[in-house]
């Protein structure tokens, strides 16, 4: 008796025509062989979550700094609630869930430590190298940094994953449309920040619930909620308008997503790619959010408490770049080998980029008090 193909046949009973089958990737640059019982994306997906830089992002600022407390989001938990959201619009939607979930939790693994705070910093030392981006360097990781397998740098994940994780840092509208798992993975992320990021505002007091309630998105998941439970107030409130948020624009987005694929006729991965931007959400929804993601930027994400914290660590970056720029024999052996064929600063950058918060703290310390 011969085995069943994990890539094939259980995708083909449960996948939409307009989904990636698993069966029909176009593989890695290293040739593998097939697994007994994983299909490519489950494979790609287990890969990631036993790197080092997934690791890592359990200690890594997705807004607010460690120090601030253990309640608000890491990069990590961030990225396990992208992974949550991107898993049931594919499901809903009849999509590769192994492939959804591989780019979701692939999606932030390039950030360094300290979010967009230490990404410019890092953006400016590397100028006249043509800069630093976060999704580009989830690129460099898992093609050379992460060293697990005897026989390739990196990870040797599938084509689809590398071209989807390109897609998001090189956002070009004149280019063909990615596959719609990764449509959906880039709206679930924006889904999830803007609805966690006010909660973890509202619970360190950097915000209050009555001016959040001022902003005409919460207001009306408020009142959705007020229609099915008279009298909440305080924390149940909160999490009940959390909850009506991301189930409203989940919502939203599946009906939505539903509709352009009918109107647009899209019967295949390849009428995907030249049909108009499927997963995307009302334009209700949208002007709402937009509206909500502008009230967190001038109240939480350029709050003074937030502010602080981002110059103390960009300076401490800002000083270890140079500091190893000018002395790489301080860099781990790893990272000399790669100065060799990439130069120092790249080298550099690699190594403050793969750091937690904790460690480049740390590091800063030990290294610039001699
Ligand atoms: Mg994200």
């Amino acid at each position: 008796m011969t085995a069943p193909d994990p890539s094939d046949a259980s995708d083909q009973r449960r996948l939409a025509a307009y989904a990636m089958p698993s069966g029909q990737s176009r593989g890695r640059v290293h040739a593998e062989p097939g697994h007994a019982y994983r299909g490519p994306f489950q494979r790609d997906r287990d890969r990631i979550v036993h790197s080092a830089a997934y690791r890592r992002l359990s200690y890594k600022t997705q807004v607010f700094t460690g120090e601030l407390g253990d309640y608000h989001r890491t990069r990590l938990t961030h990225t396990l609630e992208v992974s949550s959201i991107a898993r049931t619009l594919a499901r809903a939607l009849a999509l590769n869930e192994d492939l959804a979930e591989a780019l979701a939790l692939l999606h932030d693994i390039g950030h360094p430590p300290f979010g967009h705070a230490g990404e410019d910093v890092l953006n400016e030392c590397l100028a006249e190298e043509g800069g630093f981006n976060h999704n580009l360097q989830a690129i460099r990781i898992v093609e050379l940094l992460e060293s697990r397998y005897p026989n390739f740098p990196g990870l040797n994940l599938s084509y689809e994953i590398l071209q989807g994780q390109r897609y998001r840092a090189q956002k070009n509208a004149a280019a063909a449309r990615p596959l719609l798992e990764v449509q959906i993975v880039d709206a679930a992320d924006g889904v999830a920040y803007s609805t966690h990021d006010a909660d973890d505002a509202l619970e360190l007091g950097l915000l209050n619930l009555s001016e959040i309630t001022q902003v005409p998105l919460w207001r009306e998941a408020a009142e959705r909620v007020g229609r099915r439970y008279a009298a909440l107030s305080g924390d149940v409130l909160r999490r009940a308008v959390l909850h009506e948020l991301i189930d409203w624009q989940v919502g939203d987005l599946l009906a939505q997503t539903r509709r352009r694929l009918l109107a647009e006729s899209v019967d295949s991965v390849g009428a995907v790619a030249t049909a108009p931007w499927l997963a995307s959400p009302s334009h209700e929804v949208a002007q709402l959010r937009e509206e909500f993601q502008r009230f967190l930027f001038e109240r939480v994400y350029r709050h003074a408490t937030v502010l602080a914290r981002r110059t103390e660590a960009q300076d401490a970056l800002r000083r270890m770049f140079r500091y190893l720029a000018a002395s790489p024999d301080r860099l781990p052996e790893k990272f000399q080998q790669l100065e060799g064929r990439q130069g120092v600063t790249r080298s550099v950058a690699d190594y403050l980029a793969g750091m937690t918060d904790r460690f480049a703290l740390a590091e800063s310390a030990r290294l610039l008090a001699k």
